[in-house]
């Protein structure tokens, strides 16, 4: 496949530019640590309403932003701990999650590198991510991309997340895209590639930390090193 220079990259941002999971384990482990060393709450009671809680209120608030609202959950856990009042505390425990989670933050090996090459090269660089739009773009300052990263999309904003369409046609507005003028960049088949395919024609990159080539009708290219990225926008020439 012939690549021709894009006027536009998009990226998602959890697990596409770091690891999500590892900053969240660690996060949440804080908090359990907390409420377990001041209040006596077992971990293994608290970790079974995280769970519970995690499918409830993606199931209330269905395919919104606020469905992965880490207040809320920890809201929804200290009621059912019984735990009143409850007013300081839910603010400290989100708090410290974010507090922690923002530091172990590392952006994934040649990601900086690549995303310097992408601005060398005039290419606009967008992040198109479910969630609220105030925590993505502190994700973005504390990996210290402020600079790469030209415009940031939140399912937020448009009312609706991944893999609807409504984040990717803000983006193509709000980046003046026509269609076939990007590439896609992210790490789940379902909610980046096939929706930047359908609806942007975008050339798109599958990021696997697993280094297994996945193949899909979708999937223009599959990588697990952001030097491939950098290689294949040196040989646009
Ligand atoms: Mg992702």
């Amino acid at each position: 496949m012939k690549l021709k220079k894009p006027k536009a990259i998009i990226f998602d941002l959890d697990d596409t530019f770091y690891s999500y999971k590892e900053a969240h384990a660690i996060a949440l482990k804080k908090v359990r640590l907390k409420l377990n060393n001041e209040f006596g709450v077992n971990e293994k009671i608290f970790t079974k309403y995280y769970d519970l809680e995690n499918k409830n209120l993606k199931k209330i608030l269905q395919n919104t932003a606020s469905s992965h609202n880490k207040f809320l959950y920890f809201k929804k856990i200290l009621e059912r701990l019984k735990f009143t009042p409850y007013i300081r505390i839910a603010i400290e425990l989100n708090n410290l999650y974010w507090e922690v989670f923002y530091n172990e933050m590392t952006p994934f090996p040649y990601l900086k590198e690549f995303l310097i090459d992408v601005k060398h090269s005039d290419i606009t660089t967008g992040v198109v991510t479910n969630y609220d739009a105030s925590y993505q773009f502190k994700k973005i300052l504390n990996l210290g991309l402020e600079n790469e990263i030209d415009y940031l999309i939140s399912s937020e904003e448009v009312g609706i997340n991944k893999p609807n369409k409504e984040p990717f046609l803000k983006t193509m507005e709000l980046l003046n895209l026509k269609k076939d003028e990007s590439w896609m960049v992210g790490d789940s088949l379902k909610h980046d590639i096939e929706p930047a395919k359908k609806i942007m024609e975008s050339t798109t990159f599958l990021y696997t930390n697993s280094k297994k080539n996945i193949t899909n009708n979708n999937i223009d290219y599959c990588f697990s090193s952001y030097s491939f990225m950098r290689t294949v926008l040196s040989n646009l020439g």
